[in-house]
């Protein structure tokens, strides 16, 4: 299995040599030739698998440079009850890695924010991690990630990273502006490969420094400077195994549909559902659900695609999903102009000079109900509502995101076809809401109490780009 630019201009690569980098070459984003068409036979004899085995079969599909002995090591060490134990609704069972719950008849929620972070991000980046430490190991080679978070994805690295051979992590947030509990998951870390740096300024200033220290490519280069970010494309796909696993559990039979409801952002989750569906499982309807940031729900709805300036991203209580461009949404892109880079490169050249595109009057469009895709909104005012009604009818808590899905999903609701909600986060990650809509604290995992009196370790720091340099060289440098 070789890998592609979605710009069709960079060589085909293998899995091993994507994995440890972000943008193609050419600009764009690496996707798989060809996707695996699935038989009846396999779908029948994966319907009966645990979630790390499930994993191991999908994973293979796609990994062919990595022998699969040591793939299926790095895949049972990630997907364990141990990793993903922070269960909390009636009835579920951590062994199942992502639980579904039923709701009501034809709605469930399937729980991804188990694991040691409580958002999704850990499904992928646990594997992440130890994907990483096998292929530096096999190379001699070693990598310095430099991140910024606004939350859940620097503290999900940070989780995913700890202790592994050959990573250091230097992870840039802005100071005072995530909750208590994110700050004390992250900076209660005390682990000499990982280093937080609070950065006396917003979440955008945090990325522009990011942007700069790696456009100086001799410094990129000579202190082996990398990313986690959520183009990655092994992140993608370790979440197509989840929609997997949800299909199964909400189903008795291959011969029936589902829909998923996914809260967007970047457009990483539900592009791993896009491909879940073009592998052959049976998924009706991928309903892509956002918050007053509407990029996409807009281009679902029109056919145009208008990234928003920074400026004019609303900042919300659904916030992980507060994002003015979607960096995944070139893969599915790609997918529905037939694959052809050239038309790709063409779009976004509007889009990297800031611009938009309209496909609405395109033969793409026409045919676009062959994706299965639809869409919906959420405003705060939503939240409050759904995180109310759900605690009152179901006595389930979800946080501000889920709640995004919830209220979209119910929207979409089709007689005889199950609809499976994502949980993208845990309640406890966003307080504040929570104590709005029920006026009451958020239930929080009892081995996580009390974490914001963990003594902290973070580096403050001024927005200085030369700066974060010194910092990160010194730590480079330095033999522990
Ligand atoms: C990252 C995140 C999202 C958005 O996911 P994308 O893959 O960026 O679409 C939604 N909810 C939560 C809680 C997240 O952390």
């Amino acid at each position: 299995m070789k890998y592609i630019s979605t710009r069709g201009q960079s060589p085909a690569l293998a899995f091993s040599d994507i994995l440890l980098g972000g943008l193609a070459p050419d600009g764009g984003l690496y996707l798989p030739e060809t996707y695996p068409q699935l038989s009846a036979a396999e779908l029948a004899e994966w319907r009966e698998l645990p979630y790390a085995a499930l994993a191991l079969r999908i994973i293979t599909k796609f990994v062919d440079d990595i022998p699969a002995c040591d793939l299926k090591v790095l895949v049972d060490r990630a997907y364990t009850e141990r990793n993903f134990h922070y269960t909390r609704n009636p009835g579920t069972d951590a062994a199942d890695i992502t639980p579904l719950t039923k709701l009501e008849d034809g709605l469930f929620l399937q729980e991804l924010s188990n694991g040691p972070t409580l958002a999704f991000k850990d499904m992928a980046m646990q594997l992440l991690g130890n994907l990483f430490e096998y292929v530096l190991e096999k190379r001699g080679e070693t990598i310095n990630i430099l991140g910024a978070t606004s939350g859940d994805t620097g503290s999900a690295a940070e989780y995913a990273m700890l202790g592994k051979h050959r990573v250091k992590v230097f992870m840039l947030s802005p100071h005072g502006k995530m909750s208590a509990f994110q700050r004390a998951q992250m900076y209660s870390l005390n682990e000499p490969n990982i280093f937080n740096i609070a950065v006396t300024a917003m979440f955008d200033d945090c990325q522009d420094i990011v942007k700069a220290v790696s456009n100086d490519a001799p410094f990129k280069a000579k202190y082996k400077i990398g990313a986690v970010n959520s183009i990655n494309w092994a992140r993608v796909l370790a979440q197509i195994v989840y929609y997997f696993k949800g299909y199964f559990a909400a189903t008795k039979s291959n011969d029936e549909k589902v829909a998923f409801c996914v809260p967007s952002g970047n457009f990483g989750n539900i592009c791993a559902g896009h491909i879940a569906r073009m592998m052959g499982l049976p998924i009706a309807r991928l309903v892509l659900a956002t918050n007053e940031n509407d990029v996409l729900d807009e281009f679902f709805r029109t056919g145009l695609y208008r990234p928003r300036a920074t400026a004019e991203t609303q900042v919300t209580s659904s916030p992980s999903m507060d994002i003015s461009k979607a960096s995944n949404f070139e893969r599915f892109v790609f997918d529905l102009v037939g694959r052809d880079g050239d038309k790709v490169r063409e779009l976004w050249s509007k889009v990297d000079k800031g611009g938009a595109f309209d496909l609405s009057q395109s033969a793409a469009w026409q045919d676009i109900g062959r994706f299965g895709f639809v869409s919906g909104k959420s405003s705060h005012a939503d939240r409050l509502a759904t995180i109310r009604s759900t605690w009152e009818q179901h006595g389930v808590m979800v946080d501000t995101h889920t709640a995004d899905g919830l209220k979209v999903a119910r929207e979409h609701l089709e007689p005889g076809l199950p609809m499976i909600v994502l949980e993208t986060a845990q309640p406890a990650k966003f307080e504040e809401t929570i104590r709005e809509a029920l006026n009451r604290e958020p239930v929080r995992p009892k081995e996580l109490a009390g974490i914001e009196n963990l003594p902290q370790q973070v580096a403050v720091m001024a927005p200085d780009v030369e700066a974060i340099k010194a910092f990160l060289v010194e730590r480079v440098e330095s033999r522990e």
